[in-house]
């Protein structure tokens, strides 16, 4: 039997027992891993150890792609019509808000992310999106298509089968349900891999399954690392199509084991260095409060973090000086992310924090203006300073790669076409903003930069009705909004003869 994790806490916004169960979660029971592997689960405020859990092998993924595939074929899929998927996906949403409290406890003392993080986005967005795909599980559906034969022809938006799943750690339980809740509602079974990170919330949410009503095997939880678990979902020959959400690195690696498998359908999220454009005729005040939160915000793990802010030169040294300000704001608000007023916490693990750090002195080194932060904070825990480096070039690493952390580059820029190419000048093509009282340069330079999504006098304010995705080697394949109902279907057409003999 897995062991039973308990903890009592003391904080202001929870008072109470977090427990859970941690075992890998196959066929709607929580089990041992077949080889008896652990991974330790960490603290990132205090540098602890909370917890471990099970930890997967490819036996493991075995065993719950067949059970996944058995619910598929008996209790899920087109066995159960849209109507009762949508009713489960509802009861699940209520689970999941009546035990917030508890999950929210659970995200801030494992990933450090500030309590009002998780109240205004995580928690939220996991039950809002739940609900969301309730509604649409009875409402996908095809065309019936005139042709000029005598037949009737239509389109079925029909499951994959078995849909995979692996996410990262920065919003683990939001992310892993922007992708289960779409595959569910479209009538596909899951077997999902939380960042071995951040698996706790992953596994709270497999203990409400059974209550809301999902069938045993229809999701299954395994956690454990990504070369093994992760890589044995990417090769296995049952699993039909992977959604992913991580590095750019890693989805290639998926890309590539699909390949070499079955030809599985792959949609990635991946990473971004998305640019924020701030021209002379912004609202300084304005772009200046949403240039940080989007560089900042969640400590800047955020894949859509507008950490390439290009300012215009008349305003230059008047936003480098008001972001600075904030940055330090932001350092003052610096702590337990459980107290109430703190808004910055540590970064979510010692790996990344020390990552962020090298990055830090390469901006030192590589010429760059230090203008806040450049330091970690205090000795426990993963604290880094919020840090805006200005004077950029294109050219300097904190400018070209991800860093995933509370790091602004500024770079100064002349036009409008200068501006674009420099913007455009990257790998990467998740997210782009740009702030301009002009409305015509706003849509134009909205529609000229390579993104998949652009902001326009705002920075990062998604939506779980707006689809969300990537361009370049941010990926591919959308999530959120009607269009991830496509990502987690396929096509079906179907000729009827009505008449026509040979
Ligand atoms: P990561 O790619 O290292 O890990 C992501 C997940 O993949 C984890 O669950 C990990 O265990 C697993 N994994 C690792 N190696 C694997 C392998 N060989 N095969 C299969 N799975 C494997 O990323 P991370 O460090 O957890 O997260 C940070 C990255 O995620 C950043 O690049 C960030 O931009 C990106 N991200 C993107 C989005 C988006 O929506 N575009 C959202 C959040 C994070």
């Amino acid at each position: 039997m897995p062991d039973h994790f308990q903890l009592s806490l003391d904080t202001a916004p929870y008072k109470g027992t977090l427990s859970l169960n941690t075992g890998l979660f196959i066929n709607g029971e929580f089990v041992d891993g077949i080889e008896g592997q652990k991974v330790d689960v960490t603290n990132p405020t205090t540098g602890k150890t909370i917890t471990s859990v099970c930890a997967g092998t490819s036996k493991d993924v075995d065993v719950a792609v067949e059970v996944a595939y058995k619910a598929y074929k008996t209790s899920w899929g087109l066995k159960v019509p849209g109507s009762t998927r949508g009713r489960i996906l509802y009861k699940l949403a209520d689970l999941v808000q009546e035990h917030g409290k508890e999950i929210m406890a659970l995200e801030v003392l494992n990933t450090g992310k500030p309590w009002s993080i998780a109240r205004d986005i995580d928690i939220k967005n996991s039950i809002d999106v739940l609900r969301y795909y309730a509604g649409w599980a009875d409402k996908v559906h095809g065309k019936t298509i005139e042709t000029t034969e005598n037949k009737l022809a239509y389109t079925r938006h029909e499951p994959y089968g078995v849909v995979g799943v692996i996410v990262p750690w920065n919003w683990p339980l939001m992310t892993l349900l922007c992708k289960i809740a779409p595959a569910l509602a479209t009538g596909n079974t899951v077997v999902a891999k939380p960042s071995e990170i951040t698996p706790l919330t992953a596994l709270k949410l497999a203990g409400m399954l059974s209550q809301a009503g999902v069938p045993p095997g229809v999701v299954n939880i395994v956690n454990g690392y990504g070369p093994t678990v992760g890589e044995a979902m990417s090769h296995h020959p049952l699993i039909r199509k992977i959604s992913f959400t991580g590095s750019t690195l890693v989805g290639r690696r998926i890309q590539e084991a699909s390949a070499k498998s079955n030809l599985k359908v792959v949609s990635l999220e991946l990473g971004g260095k998305s640019p924020n454009i701030i021209f002379d005729d912004a609202n300084i005040e304005q772009a200046v409060k949403w240039a940080s939160m989007g560089v900042f915000l969640n400590k800047g793990e955020a894949c859509i973090a507008g950490s390439r802010i290009f300012v215009q030169e008349g305003i230059y040294d008047a936003f480098v000086k008001a972001l600075g300000n904030v940055g330090r704001s932001f350092d003052a608000a610096t702590g337990d992310p459980f107290s109430p007023g703190t808004v910055h916490g540590p970064q979510a693990s010692k790996v990344h924090f020390e990552r962020i750090m090298g990055y830090i002195e390469a901006g030192k080194s590589g010429g760059a203006t230090l203008i806040c932060g450049g330091e970690r904070r205090g000795n426990d825990g993963y604290f880094v300073k919020p840090t805006v480096f200005a004077d950029c070039t294109p050219d300097m690493k904190i400018v070209r790669e991800e860093i995933f952390g509370p790091v602004a580059s500024v770079i100064k820029f002349k036009t409008e076409e200068e501006v674009i190419e420099m913007a455009n000048d990257s790998t990467y093509g998740l997210a782009c903003g740009l702030f301009t009282e002009n409305s015509s340069r706003a849509i134009r330079v909205a529609h000229a930069l390579e993104a998949g999504m652009a902001f326009v006098n705002s920075y990062g304010n998604t939506d779980i009705s707006v689809p969300f995705g990537g361009s370049k080697q941010s990926g591919f394949g959308r999530e959120l909004g009607a269009y991830a109902l496509d990502t987690f279907t396929q096509v079906k057409a179907v000729h009827i003869n009505i008449g026509q003999k040979l």
